[in-house]
């Protein structure tokens, strides 16, 4: 089947925090070195959908540790560049922040009690949304209740937000709940997000005007990017971030020369939109 360009929730939280790191990303697809964090997060997604894989009395701290190694050789095997991250680094520090951010999982749910089938991990959904745009998200977990009721589960590497953040944390969750609501016309009725940086979870309870909410909040943004695209100027917006952003040098917010935009990402990005 045609790969069909679509608009995805992280997408969209890069948008809304600096239209021109969008631009990069999703138009230029400008290519981003590997980050350590970055691919610990993966390692530990890795393990954590692998092992429900595994018979529920062996989903074990003991078991689940062990994945790491067999883990990190397939990621290798998928992208070599990654191993160039220890050249300066420690591998076996990595590997032991990873290891304990596995056992943290423990302390927030215990597996043996969760059955998430093969398709309800690491799930990608696409939809068409009724406003035309095409729209795309991977959930990690997806509970179904002996009542058929739904809970999204998402894991993160990093420490949960303060109070003033959460919210924005909480809109990819809602998020997920509009692609769940256009694939199988049901809503989970609870979102969590696991933070394994600080051994905490987010609980969010579905409100009945989420799906609505989140539309427009998708079409609002797809109507900014293209005021861009019209405008053919997709602006820098910093903010803390910058630090981490890949894209410093190309900025002009700090004093760097911005290429110009790929015609052919700009024709690809339009054709998110169906009408
Ligand atoms: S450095 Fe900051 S302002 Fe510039 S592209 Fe990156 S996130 Fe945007």
């Amino acid at each position: 089947m045609r790969y069909q360009p679509a608009l995805s929730v992280s997408r969209l939280n890069d948008f809304k925090q600096c239209p021109l790191k969008f631009r990069y990303r999703v138009i230029d697809r400008i290519p981003e070195p590997p980050s350590s964090a970055a691919t610990k997060g993966t390692l530990v997604h890795s393990v954590l959908e692998h092992l429900f894989d595994l018979p529920a009395q062996d989903r074990t701290v003991h078991q689940a540790t062990n994945l790491l190694e067999p883990q990190w050789a397939a990621l290798v095997e998928r992208d070599p560049e990654v191993q160039k991250l220890f050249e300066e680094e420690s591998f076996s520090e990595w590997l032991d922040s990873a290891r304990n951010l596995v056992r943290t999982y423990f302390n927030r749910e215990n597996p043996t009690m969760l059955n998430p089938s093969r398709s309800n991990r690491e799930r990608m959904i696409t939809v068409e949304l009724d406003s035309g745009i095409r729209f795309r998200g991977v959930i990690d977990r997806v509970d179904v209740a002996p009542s058929g009721d739904l809970r999204v589960v998402d894991y993160k590497t990093g420490k949960m937000p303060g109070p003033m953040y959460q919210n924005e944390a909480l809109f990819q969750m809602r998020a997920y709940g509009l692609l769940l609501k256009y694939d199988q016309d049901k809503e989970p009725l609870q979102s969590q997000i696991i933070y394994l940086g600080s051994d905490s979870t987010l609980t969010y309870w579905t409100d009945a005007n989420d799906s609505t909410q989140v539309e427009e909040n998708i079409v609002g943004i797809w109507n900014q990017i293209l005021d861009c695209l019209d405008q053919g100027q997709f602006p820098p917006r910093t903010s803390k971030l910058c630090d981490w952003c890949n894209f410093k040098d190309i900025c002009p917010a700090f004093g760097g020369q911005e290429p110009p935009m790929s015609e052919e990402g700009v024709a690809k990005l339009r054709r998110v939109a169906l009408t």
